[in-house]
């Protein structure tokens, strides 16, 4: 391609809210045959909400939902910030606790009224060697349903599950069916539960799912999508979506995310949306068919 149909295409993007950071992001992205999105905050709006909260036998439901908002209280995860709001809105006083540590794609972890309390995914209850087996209908219901089930413990007991509900952004069905009428494949990449990135999957008719990939991990799932030099475009947010937009043929940060990710991206989209990346995609092949 030659530098002007590159400078004629990069500034037809830019008026499409599409802003191609690398020249060669345009040439690179015509040949996308994969396209491997984040969830949280890509697909869906990454503002959950809390939904459910099943106690175990012998706690109560509000002195359980008090001392998950005092250990998501200082984590800056979407998660910590649904389970704060419904605590605030149940109007529970939310304790300040005396130690915290966020354990990354597993939950936190508090000590606080003296009492030491985890939340987080299944894995964390695991570590704990907690079996959370009298939850595993429920945790099936809700991941069918598209939410993500978390699980609490008090003092090494299992005392609770919760879901949060993230919903689906408006305009991520339309674009899903764009990428589908340029012919590309889609995956989900997500630390989140199986169940619940199936269920968001079907409900758009992506085709794979790879989930409950640690934060280290979407390094390793971006190449393994690459694994027969198929080439692979990413989408993401994140501060742990910034190694895999780098590792992706071409990264393709949201706009409206974190700085880090934009700064890994080799294209932004200013719209906040998955739309801009059909029309990349679009504008990328008939940018190289004109120089053709
Ligand atoms: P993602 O944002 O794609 O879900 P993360 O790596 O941030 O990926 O988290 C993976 C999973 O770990 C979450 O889906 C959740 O189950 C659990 N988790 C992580 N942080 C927290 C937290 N602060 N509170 C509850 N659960 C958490
Ligand atoms: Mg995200």
């Amino acid at each position: 391609a030659t530098p002007t149909s590159i400078m004629v295409g990069t500034g037809r993007a830019a008026e499409m809210g599409v802003l191609f950071r690398k020249g060669e992001a345009l040439q690179t992205l015509r040949s996308a045959e994969i396209i491997a999105i984040d969830k949280t905050g890509t697909l869906t709006k990454g503002r959950p909400q809390l939904t459910d909260l099943n106690t175990a036998p012998g706690f109560d439901h509000h002195t359980v939902l008090a001392l998950v908002a005092a250990a998501e209280a200082r984590s800056e995860h979407p998660i910590a910030e649904a389970v704060v709001s419904a605590a605030r809105a149940a109007g529970l006083a939310i304790a300040d606790p005396e130690k915290f540590e966020a354990i990354p794609g597993f939950g936190t972890r508090v000590a606080v009224a003296g009492k030491t309390v985890h939340v987080g995914a299944d894995r964390l209850m695991a570590r704990l060697g907690l079996d959370v087996s009298v939850f595993a209908s429920d945790a099936v219901r809700l991941g069918d349903e598209g939410k993500s089930p978390l699980y609490a413990a008090i003092d090494d007991k299992l005392a609770a599950i919760l879901a949060v509900a993230d919903p689906i952004k408006e305009t991520t069905p339309q674009a899903v069916r764009a990428l589908h009428d340029l012919g590309l494949k889609l995956a989900i990449v997500t630390g989140d539960n199986r169940r619940t990135a199936e269920a968001i999957a079907r409900k758009l008719g992506i085709e794979e799912v790879l989930a409950e990939v640690l934060p280290d991990g979407k390094v390793a799932a971006v190449r393994r999508l690459q694994a027969d030099g198929r080439k692979i475009a990413f989408v993401g947010d994140g501060i742990n979506d910034a190694p895999a937009l780098a590792a992706a043929d071409v990264g393709i940060a949201i706009g409206t995310g974190t700085d880090v990710a934009i700064e890994s991206g080799d294209v932004v989209l200013m719209s906040g949306d998955l739309f801009g990346v059909p029309n990349a995609i679009a504008l990328s092949r008939a940018t190289i068919r004109n120089i053709k």
